[in-house]
């Protein structure tokens, strides 16, 4: 068994993350938690890139580096085209901050794509989201891996599951929100499942082979 960090304070993520690694034998998955590893003020000025893929590789060897282990940090946003494709990399704290408090800052996220797409009509207002999964070893080695899912904003939320903006993500194949969706389903065809599952099955190479393609 070789051990990885699950590098993420988002305990959606951190959720997330352990469905989609609990069918990948040989790791032994573990949480920032679980390592006792307390969260710093410096972690958020670690994740200052413009792209998903710099910030992902910036947060696996922070905490790599952290850990002294294998670090699998998760950086990832929604992008809808009828803004140009923000929120983002700035997904997270997209709305204004003092609208924003605590748990609440899901919800006021939400409440202000709405407000910034009100009189959008339904054509215009598709999305995707983004992730990218790092992998970073405490001897400088990494890798990285996206994944993408395509949806459109709904103009009210729906469901209560999976997180963030997952209420208005609609999937038009399946008829339901992620937020809708069972978990399973979610991670079956989502980024973060795409993306995840990539850099298992490059980690698992490097595993066998001791070498990074
Ligand atoms: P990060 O922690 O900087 O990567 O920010 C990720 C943000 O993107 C989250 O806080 C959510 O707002 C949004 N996001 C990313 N993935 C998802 C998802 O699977 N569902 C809902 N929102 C997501």
């Amino acid at each position: 068994m070789t051990r990885l960090v699950v590098a993420t304070r988002n305990p959606g993520k951190v959720r997330e993350i352990r469905e989609i690694l609990a069918d990948a034998p040989n790791w032994e998955v573990v949480g920032l938690d679980d390592l006792g590893i307390p969260e710093s003020p410096e972690e958020d000025d670690v994740e200052a890139y413009e792209t998903f893929e710099e910030n992902a590789l910036a947060k696996a060897r922070w905490f790599a580096a952290k850990t002294g282990a294998l670090a699998l940090a998760d950086d990832s946003g929604l992008c809808v085209d009828a803004l140009d494709g923000r929120p983002g990399v700035r997904s997270r704290r997209f709305a204004p901050v003092d609208e924003a408090r605590g748990e609440r800052q899901d919800e006021a996220n939400n409440r202000h794509l709405l407000a910034l797409l009100a009189g959008v009509p339904d054509e215009r207002r598709t999305a995707r989201y983004v992730c990218a999964a790092a992998a970073a070893w405490p001897d400088g080695r990494e890798l990285v891996r996206t994944g993408t899912c395509e949806g459109v904003i709904l103009p009210a939320p729906r469901g209560t599951g999976g997180f963030g903006y997952d209420p208005l993500f609609y999937i038009e194949d399946e008829g339901q929100t992620f937020g809708e969706l069972p978990a399973e389903r979610k991670n079956a065809r989502s980024h973060r499942g795409r993306a995840v599952r990539a850099l298992v099955q490059a980690l698992s190479a490097v595993n066998k082979k001791g070498a990074i393609t």
